[in-house]
């Protein structure tokens, strides 16, 4: 699916609920976590609508590689290149929006 009309971050993507931008590109879109968890916590999302990251990595690979590629980019930009990468999957694990979404943690040293 590309988009879905419910989904808060295909609203946020569209740019009709505010969002503080970090990165964009043709495909993919970044933006700070509106409750970090760090000192840096961004969220990067495709532009098209997935549920979750095992959906995105069965229809487009090449995406979930470029989210890993921009992750990459924030933390080499915001402390040398270290980061905690991470995808909730299903609401026993913690997700609550359910576009994918990776969680870039990152600006500080993280505890285990
Ligand atoms: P999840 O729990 O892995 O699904 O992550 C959802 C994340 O979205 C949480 O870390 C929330 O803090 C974040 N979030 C929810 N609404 C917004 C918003 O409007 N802007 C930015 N982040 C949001």
């Amino acid at each position: 699916m590309s988009e879905s009309t419910d989904c808060l971050f295909c609203k946020i993507i569209k740019g009709e609920i505010p969002s503080a931008k970090v990165y964009e590109d043709e495909t993919t879109y970044a933006f700070k976590d509106i409750n970090p968890k760090a000192k840096v916590h961004v969220l990067v999302v495709p532009r098209r609508h997935y549920a979750n990251v095992a959906e995105l990595a069965k229809d487009d690979p090449a995406e979930l590689a470029h989210i890993v590629e921009v992750a990459q980019s924030i933390a080499d930009k915001e402390f040398h290149g270290a980061y905690r990468l991470v995808f909730n999957t299903g609401l026993d694990a913690g997700q609550t929006v359910f576009h994918v979404h990776a969680h870039v943690l990152t600006g500080e040293t993280l505890d285990e």
